[in-house]
């Protein structure tokens, strides 16, 4: 079944360093289980993986998590990623953040810092991610990162219950000096998969979303602002899937924060043996392991997916959203219209349109460990 394993490269290594986390966000895509993730790599650890993958020919970096600040050695592990060339990305709530702090990521050599917001406003902002003071906060350092010279990269995850502000958090952005603002329609995987039926919005909020993001782009633009604004549309309302990742194992490589190596951060939901980077080198899990190998190229597909003229296209789509509605990660992904499970996905259209249980399941320590005890 597997692809003979051509010499692709890891271009871009996602170092998820912690699953801690400060808030709670119901549409986190960290795993539902992530309370029963074994120890975190150490600094030595973390510092061997970036030299490994850079000596492979990753060239781009980004620190994750959880929240990535929570980790004290943060500095040392921006200061060791620019010393090997790097291009460096911290992704991060702001929560933990402080004007020194960026001060010292500054002077380590880091390149780029990406603010995440849940709302425009205070008070969805609260009920989003459990804070009451996060919103303060955002705002604060995602000017400060500003004054210390990065461009201003901010990120909104839109879903039912703020994408009817869109304009009130463009606004926002504007009065922000934001460089590059992605408005990225929620992922079904991991708590938003879990919290989808709450989180789907209706095709109308999206198309008058997006409507409204396109104006503000056109006038914005007239008046030779610089902001880009990124809107990023839900695979759900479209008939065909996305290429997941840009394929299996081609370009991506995440590690987790016990050590598990996968081809994209969602893949440990699927029923293969990904290998441990404290057990194996990263030339062997990239090369000849059966986690990275497996969804290589085409070989795997099942119809319609094998005989389909637009294979090229996407891939087949995601393997794990595959795997999350069907049960069989060999599938195509629900999202194709020629898929016989499509059904899937329209029928959660369908209810999106009706009255939708408000209630969701917040990612936190307390229902993580529900989940992994079962
Ligand atoms: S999505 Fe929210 S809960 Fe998840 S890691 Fe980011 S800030 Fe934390
Ligand atoms: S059938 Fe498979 S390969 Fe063809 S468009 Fe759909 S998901 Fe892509």
């Amino acid at each position: 079944m597997f692809e003979t394993a051509k010499r692709r490269q890891p271009l871009w290594l996602l170092a998820e360093l912690t699953y801690k986390c400060p808030l709670q966000c119901p549409y986190c895509s960290n795993p539902l289980d992530f309370a029963s993730a074994g120890q975190e790599l150490t600094t030595e650890q973390w510092i061997d993986v970036f030299r490994q993958a850079r000596k492979m020919g990753a060239a781009q970096l980004g620190f994750s998590g959880g929240e990535p600040l929570v980790r004290q050695d943060l500095e040392i592990l921006i200061a060791e990623a620019r010393r090997l060339g790097y291009y460096t990305n911290l992704i991060t709530s702001g929560i933990g953040l402080n004007a020194q702090r960026i001060a010292h990521f500054h002077d380590a050599g880091l390149d780029h810092i990406q603010v995440s917001f849940q709302a425009s406003d205070e008070e969805v902002n609260q009920m989003l991610s459990g804070s009451a003071k996060a919103f303060a906060q955002k705002l604060k350092m995602a000017r400060e990162v500003k004054a210390q010279g990065y461009p201003m990269v901010l990120n909104f995850v839109t879903h039912r219950h703020n994408i009817d502000q869109i304009d009130r958090i463009i606004e926002l952005c504007v009065e922000l000096e934001a460089d590059y603002v992605e408005l990225a329609t929620c992922q079904y995987y991991g708590w938003a998969f879990e919290n989808r039926e709450a989180l789907l919005p209706t095709r109308a909020q999206l198309e008058r979303a997006e409507r409204i993001t396109n104006e503000y782009r056109e006038r914005l633009a007239a008046q030779g602002h610089p902001i880009k604004l990124i809107f990023v549309t839900p695979d759900y309302y479209e008939e065909r899937p996305k290429k997941c990742m840009n394929g299996w194992g081609e370009l991506f490589l995440t590690v987790t924060p016990d050590g598990t190596a996968l081809p994209c951060h969602s893949a440990r939901m699927l029923p293969l043996t990904f290998p441990n980077v404290k057990d194996h080198s990263l030339s062997h899990i990239w090369n000849d392991s059966e986690g990275f190998n497996y969804f290589r190229g085409k070989g795997w597909m099942k119809e319609p997916c094998r005989s389909c003229d637009e294979q090229d296209d996407d891939l087949g789509g995601c393997r794990c959203q595959a795997y999350m509605l069907t049960g069989d990660m060999h599938n195509a992904d629900p999202v194709c219209a020629k898929s016989e499970h499509h059904s899937l996905i329209v029928e959660a259209r369908l209810a999106a349109e009706g009255d939708v249980s408000t209630a969701m399941t917040f990612r936190n320590e307390r229902n993580s460990r529900v989940f992994f005890k079962g």
